[in-house]
């Protein structure tokens, strides 16, 4: 075999029982869970900014980063709610490179599955206690999703697993909003198809178990661009390309037709600069048209301490080891320039 199985690692209720999330804490995340789910429905129009980092390489850059957002949060809260993005499980490409921090707690270290586990949820757990966000994170490996579930306030299914029926079906069992975003081919019914998966109820082997769904009414749609047969990347963020999103919608039968925009990966061909113009160019597209305006909830947003990427190794505080981030003070000026522009 080729194969080693190496230690058994603990399942999530025994590391939620080692580490819980207090009652005080669980309120806040009722609370803001609640709230954002108004927006999902349509009874808050509030904005929403899922922004943070590609990847959360390293607790204190992250933390100083989300200390960050909570100050803006304070000041734009009547237009806009904050979920800062804890991306602790990276898709890669190839398969080869950094998998994110559940894999490598230390970037610079070989991967380490326990420490992986017990590092993401101290992560999550110290945004919620320290500046009481509740976050987001992508739903790579669906079996790991209940390390985080008491803590996870967005879960998005990325661009390379949606059309896979394990996540569609982990993502049915869900409480909270789970964005689906549009494949890397850019095929918008894939999409869909997710989206209507998530929302329907099922019976799955999950962990071990046989598992009933109830079906997720607030699933819903990523708009993260595309890259075509030639390897150009194709953007799908344009005025036209959400009225299309609208349409598709209507006649697809499902609760709650929302969507955020991705304004980076194939939106931004990663021209990460790109994203403040995209950013502006999607709340003016919202501002032109009640039906625009009601689908779109909010934007998703590659933002870090500095401008940019950096290679692993160069050690750069708060300089993104994936994809290039919008840096801090490009960040704040985009966050109430959008607070102020938003109708
Ligand atoms: C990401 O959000 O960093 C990401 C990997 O997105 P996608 O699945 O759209 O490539
Ligand atoms: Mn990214």
């Amino acid at each position: 075999m080729n194969l080693n199985f190496v230690r058994k690692l603990p399942i999530p209720k025994q590391v939620k029982t080692r580490y819980p999330v207090t009652e005080d804490l669980a309120a806040i995340k009722a609370q803001r869970d609640e709230e954002i789910k108004k927006i999902f429905t349509g009874e808050s129009d509030k904005f929403i900014l899922i922004i943070g980092p590609c990847s959360a390489d390293s607790k204190e850059p992250v933390l100083d980063y989300i200390s960050r957002l909570r100050t803006v949060e304070d000041e734009v809260k009547d237009k806009i709610l904050i979920i800062p993005r804890i991306y602790t499980n990276k898709p890669r490409t190839t398969g080869d490179g950094y998998k994110g921090m559940l894999h490598q707690p230390d970037p610079d270290e070989t991967p380490d599955m326990f420490n992986g586990i017990l590092s993401i949820r101290d992560l999550h757990m110290s945004a919620l206690r320290d500046y009481g966000f509740t976050c987001a994170d992508e739903m790579l490996y669906p079996d790991n999703h209940r390390y985080l579930s008491d803590l996870l306030s967005y879960v998005a299914v990325g661009a390379r697993s949606v059309e896979n029926q394990q996540h569609r079906l982990a993502a049915s069992g869900i409480a909270i909003p789970v964005g689906m975003k549009n494949p890397t081919s850019g095929d918008l019914s894939i999409m869909m198809n997710a989206i209507t998966a998530a929302q329907h109820k099922h019976t799955f082997i999950y962990r071990g178990w046989e598992c009933v769904s109830e079906g997720n009414p607030l699933a819903h749609a990523i708009m993260r661009g595309y890259v075509d047969y030639a390897g150009k990347c194709v953007s799908n963020y344009h005025y036209e390309d959400l009225v299309r999103l609208f349409e598709i919608y209507q006649k697809s039968g499902l609760a709650n037709p929302a969507a955020i925009v991705d304004t980076n990966h194939a939106n931004s061909g990663k021209q990460y600069l790109e994203q403040i113009r995209i950013a502006n160019d999607v709340v003016y597209s919202r501002n032109h048209n009640k039906d625009v305006k009601n689908m779109v909830k909010g934007l998703m947003i590659e933002s870090y301490i500095e401008d940019g990427a950096q290679k692993i190794g160069e050690h750069i505080y708060g300089k993104s080891i994936t994809d290039p981030c919008l840096g801090w003070d490009k960040t704040r000026q985009l966050i109430y320039k959008i607070a102020d522009t938003l109708e």
